[in-house]
């Protein structure tokens, strides 16, 4: 039998995702904070429902894709949230980048009404969301993956099974780590070269194939050297991530210093309202402080 979705959150990444559902035959019932943004997916034939517990009610597997932890607090567990309406025997399913922690809490609170979470953020971007790629990072029970996976294979590629509740989330902040210090390379390398009068193009044309080669080398330098900072990924989600990174490290007594050194040079961003641009601006905090720009 097909299961029932829910699906709550239609922004930049869930509206995507939830077309994607629609187009793989799943019945869908939607439900998203301001109104107007369900009307799309309800002409494409989901449900419209008047809150997150009426999605629950009408659901077997049920989505959340919202901003932060509270926010995943507020429609899981808040008034009118999932839990109010959540059948014993359905799964919740955050696809949110959230903490650890918060995660784990959620999934304590729905395991006392005999209902299974997993945590499954994603990476991948808008462009993954549309196209239906995302790398999607799985916390939880082993057994209950097995059940959503037809409901993962509709919205993205690549589907890892990380371990219990919460290593998803672990997974996809230790991703951010990593993004933001290949960020900060690249934008030391390039500035360094601009500085010294070198023609930057050439230098990137040397140094992507090396050792030095890197995601970031490949698909950002060259937007960097056209000055195009649209986005890809937001400075304010990145920023947002690795406040969680930070939150995370603090409980454990654990040291980043990279990490937490990236987190404070890209308050230059905010501060210059830059937020909205895409996280490899971090070149121009960069640049601010050598005085010189890298161009192609
Ligand atoms: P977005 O476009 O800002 O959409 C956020 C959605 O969450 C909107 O539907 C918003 O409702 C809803 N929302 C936020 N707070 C809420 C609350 N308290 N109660 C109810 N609804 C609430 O964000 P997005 O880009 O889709 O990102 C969603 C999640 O995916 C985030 O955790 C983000 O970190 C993660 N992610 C994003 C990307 C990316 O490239 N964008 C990539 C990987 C992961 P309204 O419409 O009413 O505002």
């Amino acid at each position: 039998m097909t299961e029932k979705i829910g699906l709550i959150g239609l922004g930049i990444m869930g509206k995507p995702m939830g077309k994607n559902l629609l187009q793989a035959g799943f019945p869908l019932t939607v439900w998203n904070r301001t109104a107007s943004r369900m009307d799309e997916l309800v002409a494409l034939g989901a449900k419209g429902a008047a809150s997150p517990q009426e999605v629950a009610e009408q659901s077997d597997i049920i989505i959340t894709m919202v901003s932060d932890s509270p926010d995943v607090q507020a429609v899981v567990l808040g008034d009118g949230g999932v839990i109010h309406g959540v059948r014993a025997g359905s799964v919740v399913v955050d696809m949110s980048t959230i903490s650890p922690q918060v995660t784990r809490e959620i999934a304590a609170a729905l395991k006392e009404k005999n209902v299974a979470m997993l945590d499954a953020p994603v990476s991948g971007g808008e462009k993954g969301a549309i196209e239906g790629t995302l790398s999607i990072m799985v916390g939880g029970d082993a057994a209950v993956l097995e059940r959503v996976r037809p409901v993962f294979d509709a919205m993205g590629k690549r589907i890892v099974h990380i371990g219990g509740n919460s290593m998803g989330q672990v997974c996809k902040l230790a991703n951010q780590i990593a993004v933001v210090l290949n960020n900060l390379a690249m934008s030391e390398a390039l500035v360094f070269a601009a500085k010294s009068g070198a023609d930057v193009s050439k230098v990137l044309e040397a140094i992507q194939a090396g050792a030095a080669g890197s995601w970031a080398l490949t698909n950002y330098a060259p937007k960097i050297l056209r000055r195009d900072f649209s986005p890809g990924f937001m400075v304010s989600l990145q920023q947002k991530d690795l406040n969680l990174v930070m939150e995370a490290s603090r409980e454990m007594n654990l040291a980043l210093p990279g990490t937490a050194l990236t987190y404070e040079l890209q308050k230059a961003l905010q501060a210059w309202d830059l937020e909205g641009e895409g996280n490899f601006a971090l070149v121009k905090v960069i640049e601010s402080m050598a005085g010189v720009q890298v161009a192609a």
